[in-house]
């Protein structure tokens, strides 16, 4: 039996484990990315926590490390440009430094798309044509497969659907630009809304709220964002997750609508369906194993 050690780095929570050949999840370990965040040599940090993982499946039987990490990355997937929330992490060449410490083979690829890989594995989909993850968390991720490979683009940084501008919008994004989609759409937007306007806890915001104009133009500037794609692409299957659509209250069938109403007919409107995402906590790391297995090949 051959292993994936397998790491998710979030703004919030470091998620690692082992996952075997046929990825079944092994062991599983969640605690807060604060250390890490804190920590001068990242590699040390990292290879320190997975020495119990080496030790304990055998180094002679470990593939590879693989990392899934809310950072936007450059093409081959070697170097993380920013990582918001992530000390040390603008500019650093993480997969270099870790096959330097740790002398295995080291991939890394961006949360949404190894979430979107999970999904596609877990529901069991025929890979052929167009798969895309609509991702509402704290940002509006984003992740398209086609025919079984995620969709990197030129440059690395495809599907920044949070980052398509809205006309008339002058307010500043987090990404340095002005009038991103993702300041009206996203978990932030309802962050802000929840502390300004209700002040209530954000993961109350549907259930108390749900009615409200705000709540309602927040969900609806999500729908256009998916319209928009969905328009362009004409995607076989439409995965929606994230934090914001698992709370209470989130208006499923308004969203579904919203976004029907902003498709053509007779297609895409009459084809399209959502999907839900698994909601799984450990979709990154089993995703980061089956994206290294789809880089280095099938083992036998
Ligand atoms: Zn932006």
């Amino acid at each position: 039996m051959k292993y994936y050690l397998c790491m998710e780095i979030g703004g919030t929570n470091l998620r690692y484990g082992a996952v075997s050949e046929d990825f079944q999840l092994l062991s599983f370990s969640k605690i807060k990315t604060e250390a890490l965040s804190d920590a001068v040599r990242k590699d040390d940090y990292i290879n320190g926590l997975l020495q119990p993982l080496v030790k304990k499946y055998g180094s002679e039987n470990i593939r590879c490390l693989s990392l899934s990490i809310a950072s936007l990355m450059d093409e081959k997937r070697s170097m993380c440009y920013s990582s918001p929330n992530i000390k040390g992490f603008d500019n650093l060449p993480l997969a270099d430094i870790l096959r330097k410490k740790t002398g295995m083979p080291v991939f890394m690829e961006r949360d949404v798309n190894t979430s979107l890989l999970y999904d596609i594995w877990k529901k069991g989909y025929d890979k052929s044509g167009i798969i895309i993850g609509i991702y509402i968390g704290t940002g509006l991720g984003n992740a398209m497969c086609i025919d079984g490979r995620i969709y990197r683009g030129s440059t690395g940084s495809s599907c920044e659907l949070g980052h398509i501008p809205l006309y008339g919008l002058t307010e500043e994004c987090g990404c340095g630009k002005a009038g991103c989609i993702e300041i009206k759409a996203s978990g932030k937007a309802l962050e802000k809304l929840a502390a300004e306007k209700f002040n209530c806890p954000v993961k109350e915001i549907f259930k108390l709220h749900r009615s409200s104009e705000e709540a309602k133009n927040t969900v609806n500037m999500c729908a256009i964002a998916a319209a928009t794609e969905i328009t362009i692409l004409d995607p076989k299957h439409v995965i929606l997750g994230g934090g914001v659509v698992e709370m209470e209250g989130f208006p499923l069938e308004e969203f579904i609508n919203a976004v029907r109403v902003n498709l053509r007919v007779p297609n895409p409107r009459n084809a399209f369906r959502i999907e839900l995402s698994s909601f799984d906590a450990h979709a990154g790391i089993v995703g980061a194993a089956i994206n290294a297995a789809g880089i280095m090949g099938p083992l036998h």
